[in-house]
């Protein structure tokens, strides 16, 4: 039962190098798991190059590959170009599969259609009202609308990407200051409502896959990615596993308190990171620098920014010092190789990056500092994300729609 058990506490993933140790049951979904991206990260693709690409027996690999065609996860067509012999069947994705996904965020969720490959098909973004049921209950209709207006493709499941941390054990939200959803069964109410699997994790979290599955983060073994919206949230990766801790509340980086007398947190202490590093800190630094001008959004501050205007660039710089003088505390506890900052402040990286990247070297104790990459696709990030949080939690055992 390890695999299993596994499984459902949302833990296991994809890591090539930990097939070499894992239990012979769970060594078949972790197998699985490895030829499933292998096709994707270089398909069209042969049987044989999946065995030698694997260092999986040819025969364990031709069983794997019928079981995934036969579950319509890949799809066989085209033959490779040999001077002569035999020509192998090639394997790619199968570009029916589609999956809704969902970035959930305090005011408004972005929904979308998404194969597996992270290409979009529609993408809508829906206002959220006011409580959780209601909320969800816009949600999916919105889902089910776009679900019908795609119906030649056939849909695997839902991914849901939440600002709040979610318990690997339980499946709820249990930390979400800024989504009062906690309580709620995020998850059980959409499976219900949908017929379809579905899979939660926390943005973060979800970035951090996006990058992994879709993103340039190849070979990294040991990093953090920060994202910076409303709230700040993070996720850790550790020797290539998703570190969840107990109840899933690893990796609350925003939540350590910089400075002990500073403003209040929506955690109901003083000073925490996110208090000088949020999008809200930098539209307060803004207020600060233009007391006379109007209440700007953080788009706008952005825009402004992005034309030179003096209080905004002094408001995304104060914003990055703040970024900055959290990653001592991520540096000194992880020491990761990279730091991904995501985060809407990425567009404005030429004023950002240069602070926070400097930040970054002052903050190793010894030895190099970890690499600063902006996360590669803003808020199509965690949209991906949520689909790749569905993608290895679904690809293991579970035949798409069972
Ligand atoms: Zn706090």
């Amino acid at each position: 039962m390890a695999a299993n058990e596994r499984k459902e506490r949302g833990i296991r993933r994809v890591d090539l190098a930990y097939a070499e140790v894992a239990s012979s049951e769970l060594a078949r979904d972790v197998n699985r798991d490895v030829i499933l991206e292998i096709v994707r990260s270089r398909q069209p693709v042969s049987r044989a190059d999946l065995s030698r690409l694997s260092g999986l027996q040819p025969s364990t690999v031709s069983a794997i590959a019928e079981e995934l065609l036969r579950d319509k996860w890949i799809a066989e067509g085209g033959t490779a170009t040999r001077p002569r012999g035999r020509r192998p069947m090639m394997l790619s994705l199968n570009p029916e599969l589609v999956m809704l996904v969902a970035d959930v965020r305090p005011m408004q969720a972005i929904l979308a259609v998404v194969d597996l490959n992270g290409r979009f098909l529609a993408r809508e973004v829906l206002p959220l009202a006011t409580g959780a049921e209601k909320a969800l209950q816009a949600m999916v209709d919105r889902m089910q609308e776009m679900r019908a207006r795609q119906s030649s493709h056939t849909f695997v499941g839902v991914g849901i990407s939440l600002p709040g941390r979610v318990d690997p054990a339980t499946q709820q939200l249990v930390h979400a200051p800024n989504l009062k959803w906690t309580g709620f069964d995020i998850k059980g109410f959409v499976q219900k409502q949908t017929g379809l699997p579905v899979e939660i994790d926390n943005a973060a979290n979800a970035c951090l896959l996006s990058e992994l599955w879709f993103g340039r983060m190849d070979g990294i073994r040991d990093a953090a990615l920060v994202t910076f919206a409303e709230g700040v949230g993070a996720s850790i990766l550790s020797n290539g596993h998703l570190i969840a801790g107990r109840g899933g509340l690893a990796g609350e980086f925003g939540h350590i308190p910089i400075e002990p007398e500073g403003l209040p947190c929506a955690c109901g202490f003083k000073g925490c990171w996110e208090t000088i590093a949020s999008t809200r800190a930098a539209l307060r630094y803004f207020a600060e620098a233009a007391p006379d001008q109007p209440k700007i959004t953080y788009t706008e501050l952005l825009h402004r920014a992005a034309e030179g205007q003096p209080a905004a660039v002094q408001a995304i710089s104060e914003q990055a010092r703040g970024i900055g003088r959290g990653l001592r505390f991520i540096t000194a506890s992880l020491s990761p190789e990279a730091i991904v900052i995501d985060g809407d402040i990425v567009s404005a990286w030429n004023i950002a990056g240069p602070i926070i990247e400097k930040a970054a070297q002052q903050s190793v104790l010894s030895g190099v500092a970890p690499r600063v990459i902006p996360s590669t696709d803003g808020e199509l990030g965690r949209l991906r994300g949520a689909a790749a949080v569905l993608l290895q939690r679904r690809s293991g055992t579970n035949k798409p729609e069972d």
